[in-house]
């Protein structure tokens, strides 16, 4: 299947924070990759603006040098010099006055111009305020906001005033880039392009959900950032309940950015708060080679969680009476991510030999090897009478859409495209993010408040012998954390 592209409307991408960790590993080779599909017009430009003394020509070779770290190979040399011609840079302070004439001239007039800020949060106001201030943002200019968006559900909201000078609503894009992941998308085109399974997507016929996102890496590099924040600001926070909404959200009437928005909020409303006995809180001892989670976070004293698993609760018509279990941690046993949707038994069981029985599975895989797969029961082959066994409808994208894993599109790729469309659907809207730390924020105040400590676990375990309890003692088992 090939896939079809639409190139965008030429557009200026200022990149703040252009020479940064994400710009090099995420930002320009996803940049790269759109232009080798044919999705970046001629006249589209990107600019670095970071705080480094540069000219265009170095900054073309930390681009050429970071394509080169990610590029899948397929591309010439030509291509890549034409993408390159595209890369300018300018030296601007975000929170000063260095740079900001250079570059309102660099910017044209009649473009899409969208400016991302890839730099700390701390930053985010102030080049919101800088923007307006040199006349740099017209009505139609976009800004991208990474995360993290706020501590808590404060500071968030101080961050959502502080945009809300200077830009609309419209105009912001808070990106999660888990919403750009090829599969997450597909979990709404399997709901709501199918008939199949919406009548089946309600607590009478679903069991539980569980959403497992597992990492093998441990926090060292970015402990400093991470010992302040833990899983469940890191991950839950965004990505996981982004996971939940679009697991739960009634159908929006279309897909449209605010009708999408708009269910998605009415779920994080109707998550009912989490008990202290629905969560628990891990951290990684030393082991296998690796140090342990105090070590990497160089906080000998740490109580942050590097792992959590919870049950959540959704109070509304669908899903009274279906757990949501949910876990997510730094040193697991391998790295990957998944939900699974976890049916009944049928009501009535008509074989005599029902012990092979096993409930169907809708699992989604969101990394690696991204892919839907159905587990069925059928009978097993041969003449030895009617017994059962479950098999796997699998949809793997790699193979089913005649794609190598390469040309799956990166979630970063999708998301700057879906901004210089000016496509909001896959993008976090203000009041969203506050409604998810006001649940978060009650539970971590509550932990802080009972000084729970977390519990120990082994680099290259499942977590915590408690997260598994906390699904053993419903009756239920975690599903293996597999690549
Ligand atoms: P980084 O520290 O590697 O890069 C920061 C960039 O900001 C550099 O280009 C630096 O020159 C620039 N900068 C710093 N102060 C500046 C100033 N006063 N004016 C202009 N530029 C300035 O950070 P990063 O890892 O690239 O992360 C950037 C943002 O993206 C952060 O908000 C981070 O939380 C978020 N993020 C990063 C990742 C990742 O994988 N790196 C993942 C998710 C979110």
């Amino acid at each position: 299947m090939v896939s079809r592209v639409i190139p965008v409307e030429p557009f200026d991408l200022v990149v703040f924070g252009g020479t940064g960790d994400l710009a090099r590993r995420k930002i320009l080779p996803g940049l790269f990759r759109r232009f080798l599909a044919g999705q970046m017009p001629p006249e589209a430009r990107v600019i670095g603006a970071a705080r480094a003394a540069m000219d265009d020509a170095a900054y073309r070779a930390f681009a050429a040098e970071a394509i080169a770290e990610t590029a899948g190979g397929g591309d010439g040399p030509a291509a890549r010099a034409a993408f390159l011609e595209r890369l300018g840079y300018v030296a601007v302070d975000a929170a000063g006055t260095l740079g900001w004439d250079e570059l309102g001239r660099r910017l044209r007039p009649g473009v899409v111009r969208a400016c991302y800020f890839s730099v700390a949060p701390a930053l985010f106001g102030a080049l919101a305020e800088r923007l307006q201030a040199h006349s740099l943002a017209g009505p139609d200019t976009r800004i991208v906001v990474e995360k993290p968006f706020g501590h808590d559900r404060a500071s968030a909201r101080a961050l959502n005033a502080t945009l809300a000078l200077h830009f609309g609503e419209g105009q912001i894009y808070r990106i999660d880039h888990y919403l750009g992941k090829e599969t997450v998308q597909n979990l709404m085109a399997v709901r709501f392009a199918n008939i199949l399974f919406e009548p089946l997507w309600n607590a009478r016929f679903v069991d539980h959900v569980q959403i497992t996102v597992a990492e093998t890496v441990g926090v060292a590099g970015r402990g400093a950032y991470y010992d302040q924040a833990g899983a469940m600001r890191d991950m839950v926070q965004n990505h996981l309940m982004q996971l939940i909404c679009l697991i739960a959200m009634e159908p929006p009437h279309r897909f449209e950015p605010d009708a999408v928005r708009d269910e998605k909020l009415k779920v994080i409303r109707a998550l009912d708060p989490l008990a202290p006995g629905d969560v628990v809180r891990g951290q990684y001892g030393a082991g296998a080679g690796v140090a342990s989670y105090r070590a990497d976070a160089d906080n000998p004293a740490s109580d942050t969680e590097s792992f959590v698993a919870m049950r959540v609760r959704i109070s509304n018509w669908r899903w009274k009476g279906t757990p949501f279990y949910l876990r997510t941690g730094k040193r697991l046993r391998a790295r990957a991510s998944e939900i699974a949707i976890a049916f009944r038994e049928p009501p009535h069981a008509i074989f005599d030999q029902q012990e092979g029985w096993k409930e169907n599975v809708l699992s989604i895989r969101l990394q690696p090897n991204e892919g839907i797969n159905l587990r069925v029961m059928i009978k097993e082959p041969g003449p030895g009478g009617m017994r059962l066994t479950d098999v796997p409808l699998d949809m793997s994208f790699a193979t089913a859409l005649g794609a190598n894993g390469a040309d799956i599109p990166d979630a970063y790729e999708r998301l700057i495209m879906d901004v210089i469309r000016g496509n909001q659907t896959l993008f976090m809207r203000g009041d969203e993010v506050e409604a998810a730390w006001a649940w978060t924020d009650p539970a971590i105040a509550a932990w802080q408040a009972a000084g729970d400590r977390p519990r120990p676990y082994d680099p290259g375990s499942s977590g915590p012998e408690d997260a598994l309890m906390l699904m053993h003692r419903d009756g239920r088992r975690w599903r293996d954390i597999r690549e």
